[in-house]
């Protein structure tokens, strides 16, 4: 039997907490906000997999051998043949929870193409594949809940794991419901908290999504793998406080980028790379764009309406809504923006940690997209990982005996309310703004050592007055004491792409714009006391 605690409940973490739940294994799943506000309802484009009707000369290998490619040979082959392999069973899984996927006139589901992949292979519900996923989940998880098997606790922030000796024996968090800690004891504790997209501010993604319980963890003795690979997605455009994902689907409907130059337009994707050149993979393309240093379009106005009205509905919406342009009509002002993150948490193959007990799945954790993820596999990888990570978790139980951690809880308490009673000049969350328009000007498209120790510096900065900030009322008692986490999260990854002298998928360098093949291993970093250590992971501890 045994119980487990889910932290986050997007479909990384429903996934898991499902699965375990499933197998007999007691879940309490905690997140601030429901799942159905989770980032994974934002996925729009699909989810990659090669079916028994797949394109003809298509095959998981080729699935396998475009993912290891996409991401510059720095996942490991195993772990991504094991998430190609099961790639059919987790659409059918959905389906069979009531996820609808899109179908032509004949019922057959349909594929689209997406960026760095040799054929059609990503399925999608609509406009809406990342809803209609959390929506099936949602359900199932409710069932279990009726059950006694699953305890979804919502308003539940992580503040910290309860670690000795290396093992993990459960969660201190914050209930923003009644503003107190409170201490969750399970034999393991999986995270599933997302990647780090607030860190710089305005990005496609979530601003749940912010890096604290990782970079926590990471101050607490976990290692972070690979921090360096950051996808900046080529085609996002500017609405109010966000930048709007313009699907890769508009590219594998024909979409093609151009810039102008003396009333010509340009199209500089093609001339660089041919016919499929605006289907390369992301990094490339971001990149491209991003040389050319002038303003980019997406044009798709060649395709009739009824095809846009049928393919790209939510596009045409976006567009029109918020910004009055007729993509019928009218080409898309593109530019690239922060997107996802390859690096995270340091997992084995059975998603463990370095600390024992502790799990990671989702796009908190790096296993899967080395130095690039293709689009339509995160999706894929969210799934499987929590999969996975609930197999072993019912196949192993690690039962605990009772530890007393009340010295350590009391301390936290103390802590929490000194930062409470701190009345500096400047208040947490101005720290928060300066961090991100560190990190956007050190860790953008094209790094340099230059940028990247300005950008060091600022952050020791930020993390020597951390502790003497202002509490903000006027945000969640979270945002407060999440900081310091973040810092450090930040800090780590300004310090891999430091320490990583060549360029490599999402990571380039223009002082070493060359990949060296001897550094085509994963980077591991190590936290002890307020001192960065990174190694490479020649040993492959991370990866087989
Ligand atoms: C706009 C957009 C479009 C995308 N489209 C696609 C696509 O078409 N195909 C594809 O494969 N991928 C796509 N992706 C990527 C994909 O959606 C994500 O990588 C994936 O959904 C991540 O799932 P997750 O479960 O790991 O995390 P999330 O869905 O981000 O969930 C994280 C959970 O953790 C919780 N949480 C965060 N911090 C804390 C804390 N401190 N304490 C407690 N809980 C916490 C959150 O509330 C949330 O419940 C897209 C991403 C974006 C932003």
């Amino acid at each position: 039997m045994g119980n487990v605690i889910v932290v986050g409940s997007g479909i990384s973490g429903m996934t898991a907490a499902i699965r375990c739940a499933g197998q007999g294994v007691k879940v309490t799943l905690i997140s601030p906000f429901p799942s159905e506000r989770s980032q994974s309802v934002m996925a729009a484009g699909g989810i990659n997999a090669v079916l028994r009707d797949c394109d003809p000369g298509d095959s998981v290998a080729c699935h396998v051998e475009d993912t290891l490619k996409g991401g510059s040979y720095l996942a490991g082959s195993k772990a991504v043949t094991g998430l190609c392999e099961n790639a059919e069973n987790i659409i059918e899984y959905l389906e069979k929870l009531g996820t609808v996927f899109s179908i032509d006139k004949s019922g057959k589901l349909i594929r689209r193409s997406f960026g760095g992949q040799s054929y059609r292979r990503t399925y999608y519900c609509g406009s809406s594949t990342g809803k209609q996923i959390v929506s099936a989940l949602v359900m199932e998880a409710r069932r279990l809940e009726a059950a006694g098997m699953i305890e979804r606790r919502l308003w539940s922030c992580f503040h910290s794991a309860l670690i000795r000796d290396g093992v993990c024996y459960g969660v201190l968090i914050y209930d923003e419901s009644t503003q107190g800690l409170e201490a969750l004891y399970g034999d393991s504790v999986i995270i599933a908290t997302g990647g780090q997209n607030s860190l710089f501010g305005k990005t496609t993604g979530s601003t749940q999504c912010d890096g604290y319980v990782a970079g926590k963890l990471f101050m607490q003795g976990a290692e972070l793998k690979n921090l360096e690979f950051i996808q900046y997605h080529p085609t996002t455009i500017d609405i109010f406080q966000k930048r709007m994902l313009i699907s890769e689907a508009v590219r594998g409907e024909g979409g093609r980028l151009f810039y102008e130059e003396s009333g010509k337009k340009v199209y500089f994707m093609e001339e660089k790379f041919g016919a499929k050149g605006n289907l390369v993979t992301r990094d490339i393309m971001s990149r491209s764009i991003y040389e050319t240093g002038r303003d980019v379009y997406l044009d798709i106005s060649f395709m009739n309406k009824e095809r846009i009205n049928e393919k790209i509905p939510e596009v045409r919406d976006l567009c029109l809504k918020y910004r009055g342009i007729d993509i019928s009509k009218e080409p898309i002002p593109v530019a690239p923006c922060v997107h996802f993150f390859m690096g995270g948490l340091a997992v084995h193959m059975n998603h463990e940690t370095n600390i024992r007990s502790l799990y990671a799945i989702g796009e908190c954790a790096s296993m899967y997209h080395g130095a690039n993820r293709l689009g339509g596999n995160s999706l894929l990888s969210a799934i499987y990982s929590g999969m996975v990570a609930a197999d072993d978790i019912s196949k192993n139980p690690k039962p605990k005996e009772d530890i007393d951690f009340s010295l350590e809880i009391e301390e936290e308490k103390e802590k929490l309310k000194q930062q409470m009673e701190t009345r500096s000049k400047f208040p947490v969350m101005y720290i928060r703004d300066m961090l991100a328009e560190t990190m956007n000007k050190s860790m953008g498209i094209v790094r340099t050592e230059a940028e990247l120790d300005k950008g060091l510096s600022k952050i020791d900065y930020y993390l020597s007055i951390a502790e003497k900030l202002r509490y903000d009322n006027s945000v969640l008692a979270y945002f407060n004491y999440s900081l310091v986490g973040i810092l450090n999260i930040a800090k780590a990854s300004v310090f891999s792409a430091k320490a990583r002298k060549e360029s490599r998928g999402a990571h380039y360098r223009s002082d070493y714009p060359d990949s060296k093949d001897a550094d085509a291993y994963a980077s591991i970093i190590s936290y002890n006391n307020g001192d960065f250590k990174i190694r490479l992971d020649k040993e492959k501890i991370y990866e087989s």
